[in-house]
């Protein structure tokens, strides 16, 4: 995907704020949700106008009248306007009513067949469009998604990274995952990834703290929820800020993409590269013990996974580790990855030998 547009002409796509209501309410409710959103020096404004719920009986949108409240803050505000699309009807009311983007919804998102129809229906259209990643933490799915548009001829693209869905008791409402987003990235560097911390965290007062570790890990932009008056909200009424609190916030967040000004970063990444090689070089040294192992096995008639052993294996780093500063879930992972490699090695010696 060699070739991307600005998101919008006129924006720096890699520093950009989307900010605006969950839901397109009513008229009042956009135009004063615009002049917040223009008064915090943000250019682009959402609303759904069109609202997939999980559930049904919840507030599903005002539908295509929504649209011409969205025009309204576009003309009067000079914002870019931007709403959620799930079906090519949507988007064709979308087009009619001169909006500047869509999106398309993390539920959406999870559905191929719903994608392709709406790529097919963008052939030919110069518009921005955000995907937001899939309710899973599916990586493949959100750049399938990605790609459908892409190939439909959109180069205004970028994708936004809203958390994913989670079975636990979680402090998030959808956990971020971060590497998740963060391997979006390395397949598609040009792509400008967002963050969308209102459905993240679910809650406004960690709104801020995922904003910043948003930024502190290289996207390029930010969607927050911002409503008027957000305890009466139809939907999402936990999660969405006052203008008030969106200027606030957007007025203290640090951008640090700052150039490597006196050539330390370049140092430290020599010396990041220097440990890698040299973890890489005990993996292996690693490995070959673990051959010999399976060899000893092997000629002893043992069974190669020894449950126990690991176990112990896994019990002491993680006690270690821990008091290095690492985490338990870290360690487990990696000891895993670890294991799993030695196992699938000396599987492999038994398949030699037969
Ligand atoms: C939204 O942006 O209001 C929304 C419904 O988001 P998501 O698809 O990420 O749940
Ligand atoms: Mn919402």
């Amino acid at each position: 995907m060699p070739c991307f547009k600005p998101i919008f002409d006129g924006i720096d796509c890699h520093h950009l704020y989307i900010a605006g209501p969950c839901s397109a309410e009513s008229r009042e409710q956009v135009l004063e949700a615009a002049r917040g959103v223009k008064d915090a020096g943000i250019g682009i404004l959402r609303a759904g106008v069109w609202k997939p719920r999980t559930r049904p009986g919840s507030f599903e949108g005002r539908g295509a009248v929504a649209l011409e409240w969205l025009h309204e803050a576009k003309r009067d505000y000079g914002l870019r306007v931007i709403t959620e699309v799930a079906t090519p009807e949507h988007i064709e009311a979308a087009l009619r009513a001169d909006i500047d983007g869509v999106w398309i919804g993390a539920r959406t998102t999870t559905n191929p067949f719903a994608v392709q129809e709406m790529a097919d229906a963008l052939k030919g259209v110069d518009i921005a469009v955000l995907v937001k990643n899939p309710v899973s933490p599916d990586v493949d799915l959100w750049s399938g998604s990605i790609e459908r548009i892409y190939n439909a001829g959109i180069r205004r693209l970028a994708a936004v990274h809203r958390g994913f869905a989670t079975y636990d008791n979680s402090a998030y409402r959808n956990p971020p995952h971060w590497s998740a987003p963060i391997e979006l990235h390395r397949r598609l560097p040009e792509l400008s990834l967002l963050c969308d911390p209102s459905h993240i965290g679910g809650r406004r007062d960690i709104v801020a703290r995922i904003s910043q570790e948003a930024l502190d890990l290289g996207f390029d932009g930010l969607m927050i929820e911002c409503h008027p008056n957000p305890d009466v909200a139809l939907s999402d009424a936990q999660q969405q800020l006052t203008p008030e609190a969106l200027k606030v916030l957007v007025d203290s967040l640090v951008w640090r993409r700052t150039p490597d000004i006196d050539g330390s970063l370049h140092d430290f990444r020599l010396q990041i590269d220097a440990l890698d090689n040299h973890i890489l070089e005990l993996l292996s040294e690693r490995m070959g013990v673990a051959r010999e192992i399976g060899a000893y096995k092997l000629k002893h008639s043992m069974a190669v996974v020894q449950r126990d052993r690991f176990n112990e294996l896994l019990n002491a780093a993680s006690g270690k580790a821990q008091a290095m500063g690492m985490s338990r879930e870290f360690v487990h992972a990696i000891f895993s990855a670890i294991h799993e490699e030695s196992v699938r090695q000396q599987l492999e010696l038994e398949k030699m030998k037969k």
